[in-house]
């Protein structure tokens, strides 16, 4: 099969919309109201992601960067749950988007009690493709996302105001008790959204 360049399109249309909002706003409420319309948009569909980037592992999810803002106002990450994966029980300290592409998954969220313990906050909700969650210290940030296929892995693309795989956060376990938290990302390179060379050829010579 070849190489096609511009299937990454809706990636890239997605990367500089959200350039133009960060630019416009910092406000969270604008960011998660209009990056929601945006990552509702690039989730409605999928044949954009390249393989590379949706590969789930063995052992644990995947967390694969394809875009981080230069200035690291946002980034954008796609995620694969194998079956039965889950992450633990986490924060995420900035504002974040999670849109369904493959699959389903479940979402749990965590409020602190009284007693310092963390337990779970209303019904576990159910995502599937095009379906978009948000999360922020200021709506709710704590929460646990599992793959909700037993038989096939799932894929999300998340959105957070921030270079997310260098940010300092926590895992929680059930008493509350907060560990630092960094989480990186699951490879080295990004995916190219600027091999833009198909349509500059069949542009029209100017005589
Ligand atoms: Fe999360």
């Amino acid at each position: 099969m070849t190489y096609d360049a511009d299937a990454i399109a809706p990636l890239r249309a997605f990367v500089v919309a959200m350039t133009r909002l960060v630019e416009r706003s910092r406000d969270e409420a604008v960011l998660l109201d209009e990056g929601r319309r945006l990552l509702a948009q690039l989730v409605s569909r999928d044949g954009w992601l390249p393989p590379a980037f949706s590969r789930s592992g063995a052992d644990s999810y995947r967390q694969y960067l394809l875009h981080a803002d230069p200035l690291e106002r946002f980034s954008v990450v796609s995620f694969v749950w194998g079956p039965g994966q889950r992450t633990p029980i986490h924060d995420h300290t900035v504002w974040g988007l999670v849109g369904i592409l493959r699959g389903a998954e479940r979402c749990r969220r965590y409020l602190r009690a009284d007693d310092g313990r963390l337990r779970a906050h209303g019904e576990e909700t159910v995502l599937r493709p095009g379906e978009v969650d948000a999360v922020s210290p200021r709506i709710g940030d704590v929460h646990v996302v599992a793959n909700a296929l037993d038989d096939a892995p799932s894929v999300s693309i998340h959105v957070y105001g921030a270079n997310i795989g260098a940010v300092r956060r926590h895992v929680y376990d059930e008493s509350g008790t907060a560990t630092l938290f960094v989480s990186g990302y699951s490879s080295d390179v990004v995916p190219n959204l600027w091999d833009r060379s198909a349509a500059a050829r069949a542009a029209p010579v100017d005589a």
